[in-house]
């Protein structure tokens, strides 16, 4: 008896878990190639992992950041993604959700990456002018995933050093599942931002330098 009660909780935890992970936003786009404002749709998690080519904690991050700073810009809940730019730090994880989530794109001036900012994302309202910056609150992400990060990028671990970082992270993405965003996010205005992208090309793809270790 004991044992199917146990089973039952580690189902109900699997469901839980999974019901948080397909967490939802909804956009709005143009209807066709030269269409008007009138297309909503509904986008998830799952859409956004097919995008970037793996789940991972830093797109779960970004999500829920996106989602925390988009809450301010859009308090509807409906995203208008022709009508917002973004600034992202230059993660592959963070600039794949922002750019698929804020549908914000560098050829169209919507979209660029910098170091030179506090927190994960600037987000900007193109027709009030409204931004958004979205920090990490403290204590959220350990530390030792950064320090083991940094290492992976020098090309410094082992495949079985890879795989104990791998599991770090995905401990970290099942806490940021079962945490609701504004938990470890946080929204902070910026008044009279001055927009001003600089396009560069050159950092480094860091998920997938060790793409050949073995
Ligand atoms: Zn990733």
């Amino acid at each position: 008896m004991k044992k199917i009660f146990k089973i039952t909780l580690v189902l109900l935890n699997f469901a839980f878990i999974n019901v948080i992970n397909a967490q939802e936003i909804k956009v709005i786009d143009t209807d066709f190639s030269k269409g008007q404002l009138k297309n909503v749709q509904t986008i998830n998690y799952y859409d956004l992992i097919k995008f970037h080519g793996h789940s991972c904690d830093g797109l779960l991050e970004g999500m829920q950041a996106l989602q925390v700073g988009l809450k301010e810009l859009y308090p509807d809940g409906i995203i208008d993604r022709t009508n917002t730019r973004v600034i992202s730090k230059p993660s592959p994880c963070l600039t794949d959700a922002a750019i698929y989530i804020t549908g914000g794109r560098y050829q169209y001036n919507s979209f660029y990456v910098s170091n030179d900012f506090e927190g994960l994302y600037i987000i900007q309202r193109i027709d009030n002018k409204k931004t958004i910056q979205v920090i990490r609150n403290k204590g959220v992400k350990p530390m030792v995933i950064d320090s083991l990060g940094n290492l992976a990028i020098e090309q410094k671990l082992s495949y079985e050093q890879l795989q104990d970082l791998r599991k770090l992270e995905e401990k970290y993405a099942q806490f940021l599942k079962a945490t609701p965003p504004n938990k470890n996010f946080t929204a902070k205005e910026i008044k009279d931002y001055n927009w001003n992208p600089i396009l560069k090309s050159d950092f480094i793809k860091t998920d997938i330098i060790n793409k050949n270790k073995n």
